[in-house]
């Protein structure tokens, strides 16, 4: 099943913001695994998605599901709002290392922002942005904090 936004769908059922990016998960919060590209050729992954390869040029890429947990890399807090953003402030912007080499960006508006450091173990989860005309709930990944201090990240 593709999961991208159609007038098929009943509403309020739960729609990638960006069609294509992750598979929906059952709801809310729970972890969410980002569709990236690995090539055939030379093995180098990537997300977004590639229509060729960065790394040797291959047009051989096939879709892999990305770790949904990784280390957070860098990240700045935004304290205003930004004239037409969904946002609400506070959050911060984060910058995740996944052990599979592969970076991504994404928000965390959960849990104590103040004490987030650079080298936190973080999920990506499935975060609600905001509701459709047709009332579905239009969600993307967002950066959280992992459950326990101790958990180590997963390999790919
Ligand atoms: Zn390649």
């Amino acid at each position: 099943m593709s999961p991208t936004a159609t007038s098929t769908q009943a509403p309020g059922r739960l729609v990638a913001l960006a069609p294509g990016t992750f598979r929906i998960p059952e709801r809310l919060g729970l972890p969410v695994h980002l569709l990236g590209a690995r090539c055939r050729a030379c093995g180098e992954t990537f997300f977004p998605k590639r229509v060729f390869c960065a790394n040797c040029s291959s047009d051989s890429l096939e879709e892999v599901e990305m770790p949904e947990r990784g280390q957070v890399q860098t990240y700045t807090v935004v304290h205003q709002q930004l004239p037409g953003s969904a946002m609400v402030p506070p959050y911060a912007i984060v910058r995740i290392a996944l052990p599979n080499g592969v970076a991504v960006q994404t928000v965390m508006v959960e849990g104590d922002l103040a004490s987030l450091a650079i080298g936190d173990v973080v999920d990506l989860v499935a975060g609600r942005i905001m509701e459709d005309d047709a009332g579905n709930t239009l969600i993307s990944y967002l950066a959280r904090k992992a459950q326990t201090e101790k958990d180590e990240v997963r390999g790919a």
